[in-house]
């Protein structure tokens, strides 16, 4: 088979149109953040892949559900002995 044989995949045919896709939906686990152990490192921050840790002045201020995909590396990356950030099991409505 050559290049050209392959069937085409995928298209992006509005560029700019990321946003709309909330990645949020795929997630099965959730982070949260216990704020009185989280000493603002923001390791979290540098090491998220869709850019959802959210800051206001160098702080964490939220995390944006819409778009986290549950893939835990917030907290796997949490350099704390006792993770600051724990990825809980999501309640989803039926
Ligand atoms: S679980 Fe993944 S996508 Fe969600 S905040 Fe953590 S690193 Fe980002
Ligand atoms: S990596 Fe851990 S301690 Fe650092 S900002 Fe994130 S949750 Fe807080």
């Amino acid at each position: 088979m050559t290049v050209k044989e392959i069937p085409e995949g995928s298209v992006i045919d509005t560029p700019g149109s990321s946003l709309e896709y909330k990645t949020g939906g795929w997630r099965n686990l959730v982070p949260v953040r216990n704020i009185e152990k989280c000493t603002n490192c923001l390791i979290c921050w540098v090491y998220c892949p869709e850019g959802c840790i959210k800051l206001k002045e160098g702080k964490i201020v939220d995390i944006d559900l819409d778009y986290c995909k549950g893939c835990g590396i917030c907290a796997e990356e949490c350099p704390l002995a006792d993770k600051a950030i724990k990825m809980v099991e999501e309640k989803k409505e039926d």
